[in-house]
């Protein structure tokens, strides 16, 4: 699918300020997919797909969960975990997207997972440091991003961490899995 076409569907499912993030993870996820030797254009794809689900009602998202062959402890978690997850099925059965690499980075860029693949990596990282971004601890995530794709990731993995927990919120398994797997990956 082109850029133009890929662009063009998603923009009607988001808000003017979701779509431009939108974009600038697609940037971000192509120049990492460049520096690391990743398919740019499953990143580019990935990426502009990947918060396609954002704004789906809470219902229809968890009927989604239910009702398809989704992790059900979902559920007990934040209802902002699970527009990643959704929206990997929305993407197949609406968009047609059937390849599986694309429509997992999809399905982990908010959580991560254990054994990340460089694709989910790139996305998730895009996510987390594409210009737009405002977070604590921001610019050691950049800089370390473009050196290290491992590195950058276990950096925005435990920022995300330390952000819910002084938060107290609750933390997602595959959260945890996905920073354990990744401080292993460091050695
Ligand atoms: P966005 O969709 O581009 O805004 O970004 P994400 O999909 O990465 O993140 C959505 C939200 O989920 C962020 O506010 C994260 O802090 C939050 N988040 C990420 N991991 C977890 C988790 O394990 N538990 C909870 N409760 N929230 C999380
Ligand atoms: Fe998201
Ligand atoms: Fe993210
Ligand atoms: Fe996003």
């Amino acid at each position: 699918m082109e850029r133009d076409e890929a662009l063009a569907i998603v923009k009607p499912k988001l808000k003017q300020e979701r779509y431009d993030h939108t974009v600038r993870v697609m940037e971000t996820a192509i120049q990492l997919a460049q520096t690391y030797g990743v398919d740019e254009k499953k990143a580019e794809i990935a990426a502009i797909f990947h918060d396609y689900a954002k704004y789906r009602p809470i219902d229809e998202m968890r009927r989604w969960i239910q009702t398809t062959y989704l992790p059900k402890d979902l559920l007990h978690y934040h209802h902002e975990l699970w527009h990643g997850p959704v929206g990997a099925k929305l993407v197949e059965r609406e968009v047609g997207i059937h390849d599986r690499e694309i429509l997992d980075s999809i399905h982990y860029h908010t959580t991560g997972r254990s054994h990340m693949s460089a694709l989910d990596k790139v996305i998730f990282l895009a996510d987390y440091i594409e210009p737009g971004r405002k977070f604590p601890g921001l610019s050691d995530v950049r800089d370390a991003a473009w050196m290290d794709l491992n590195h950058g990731c276990w950096m925005a993995a435990k920022n995300t961490i330390q952000f819910l927990m002084s938060k107290n919120q609750p933390i997602y398994p595959e959260t945890f899995n996905a920073y354990n797997a990744l401080t292993k990956a460091n050695k």
